[in-house]
């Protein structure tokens, strides 16, 4: 008599592949992309440049490029036209520059953004010594500490608890402290500081400015990777928000961190094993690069 085969000697079972909502551009980089596109289409005799990159993407920034919207490593001498402030933000100085060299500025900085800063100097006029969470060569962090520093020199920046350990004589002696939190922290990274701080200052006043998106993003891509054997993260390894994902899914689950579809095929082995696969990505991230990711997942 033959012997019947169980059905999964024979079959390997499809994987399941999920992607994140929150996966890809947030309102601010979407902002930023369609707003300075705009200026261009709007302005085509006029010279439009962004100082920095306005997102964390090469293929982003060379379509920018060919459109005629030219990305400034630093300010030149002499310019005309608009210049562009990202959604990163800038210190007053630096507007302050570019009008100087000729350019009409366009402010494109994320309005979550403005809120820290606008927290940093409430905070510094009231009197409190402001920490602010984040790491220091960080583009938004450098702007929230120009904006602060004009009101005060009770600043420090700091991303992790050793950093700020260099300022607890200062904070004892201040005894009022102000925390505001760049807008794509971790909220561990903020506890921890918020639980240092507590056993030295007698004052403290937490301003949580991580930003809805950022938190929408981290929140569900946590749950995600509580029931996903393998979680995918796609995005510039340059991007502080998209990095700051990936090592909070390590922590729950298998997590690799790509930069486009390509560099899956270095996974391809692990990615064969793993049958519950998500799919997330970071805020500067654009669709097409997810759409590639999934479609290259479906045929492995
Ligand atoms: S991550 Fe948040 S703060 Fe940064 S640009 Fe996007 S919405 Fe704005």
């Amino acid at each position: 008599m033959p012997q019947v085969q169980k059905k999964e000697d024979n079959y390997k079972l499809p994987k399941k592949i999920k992607l994140a909502k929150y996966a890809g551009f947030c309102y601010g980089v979407k902002r930023a992309v369609e707003t300075v596109t705009k200026l261009k289409a709007e302005n085509p005799d006029k010279d439009v440049c962004v100082l920095g990159e306005l997102i964390h993407n090469t293929d982003v920034i060379n379509e920018l490029e060919n459109l005629g919207i030219k990305t400034l490593g630093k300010i030149p001498q002499e310019g005309s036209g608009i210049c562009v402030i990202r959604s990163h933000g800038e210190s007053p100085e630096v507007i302050e520059k570019i009008k100087h060299a000729g350019f009409i500025p366009v402010d494109l900085t994320c309005p979550d953004v403005k809120k820290v800063q606008q927290k940093a100097v409430e905070l510094a006029k009231e009197g409190y010594f402001v920490v602010i969470v984040g790491k220091s060569e960080h583009p938004e962090v450098v702007a929230i500490t120009a904006n602060a520093r004009l009101w005060t020199d009770r600043v420090a920046v700091a991303a992790t608890v050793e950093q700020l350990k260099k300022y607890e004589n200062e904070i004892k002696s201040h005894k009022r402290v102000g925390v505001v939190v760049q807008t794509t922290q971790r909220i561990s990274t903020l506890n921890s500081i918020i639980e240092y701080l507590t056993s030295i200052a007698k004052e403290i006043h937490i301003a949580n400015t991580i930003c809805a998106s950022t938190s929408m993003r981290q929140n569900e891509a946590k749950e995600l990777a509580k029931n996903s054997d393998l979680m995918i993260v796609a995005g510039s390894k340059k991007s502080a928000n998209t990095t700051h994902l990936a090592e909070i899914l390590k922590d729950i689950t298998t997590t690799i961190h790509i930069e486009n579809a390509e560099e899956l095929e270095n996974y391809k082995d692990l990615i064969e094993k793993k049958e519950n696969i998500s799919v997330t990505a970071g805020a500067s991230t654009p669709q097409n690069v997810i759409e590639a990711v999934i479609k290259r997942l479906e045929s492995f």
